[in-house]
């Protein structure tokens, strides 16, 4: 077993119509080292198509689509929701508008990485690329409220610096201290690469001084 996942009706928050959705009820735990970005290795990179639902009716993506949302369904008929389509970097462009409308603004920033994610397995840089300035967007709109979590600090360095944005990365983060060591070790770490102009993927294990387990 690595994964299991069961078909079950939901009822849509917003259009209130139920839909069969597939659901993860069990999987096995990741022990593989992560991306900088905590993207999973495979298996459970593959898990990610499981972490945003689609509701049939009226369009309403999300984590699951029985979470309330905080606005109604002509929201969903907009231009601005659907200039996204339905692939799944699409579906989770599409759940990072509505969690800023639901002023869920860390789940709001994930799923427009997790967008970027499917863009990366794709090797559509620009796309992804694209999709990582609109996380940085979101970070920005809403920084009094991000920037308390420093986990989300430090993931922003990770984003910045993938769309290449390097000199926003050492501007913020060179001698940045953090309450953790850890955080500081990987912070310093996104400023070497900044420095060296690599936008490209790194492991976590890759953090000089850095024991992970
Ligand atoms: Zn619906």
């Amino acid at each position: 077993m690595s994964i299991k996942t069961e078909e079950t009706e939901l009822k849509c928050a917003v259009c209130g119509e139920a839909s069969p959705q597939t659901v993860v009820t069990e999987f096995d735990p990741d022990t593989s080292v992560p991306d900088l970005d905590m993207r999973p290795d495979e298996p459970h990179r593959s898990y990610i198509k499981y972490w945003v639902s689609k509701c049939p009716c009226c369009g309403y993506c999300n984590a699951s689509i029985d979470i309330p949302a905080a606005f109604t369904k002509e929201y969903l008929e907009s231009g601005s929701y659907n200039r996204f389509g339905d692939s799944l970097a699409g579906k989770f462009r599409k759940m990072a508008l509505v969690c800023e409308k639901n002023k869920v603004y860390e789940e709001a920033l994930k799923a427009c990485l997790y967008a970027a994610w499917v863009h990366d397995d794709l090797n559509e840089a620009e796309e992804a690329a694209d999709c990582r300035r609109a996380a940085i967007k979101i970070y920005d709109a809403h920084k009094a409220v991000l920037s308390e979590n420093h986990d989300i600090v430090l993931l922003s360095a990770d984003i910045m610096r993938r769309s290449g944005g390097f000199e926003r990365v050492i501007r913020e983060y060179k001698g940045k201290v953090f309450g953790s060591g850890l955080i500081n070790a990987i912070a310093a770490f996104e400023v070497s690469l900044a420095e060296k102009g690599d936008d490209s993927c790194h492991k976590a294990d890759e953090v000089p001084g850095v024991v992970l387990r």
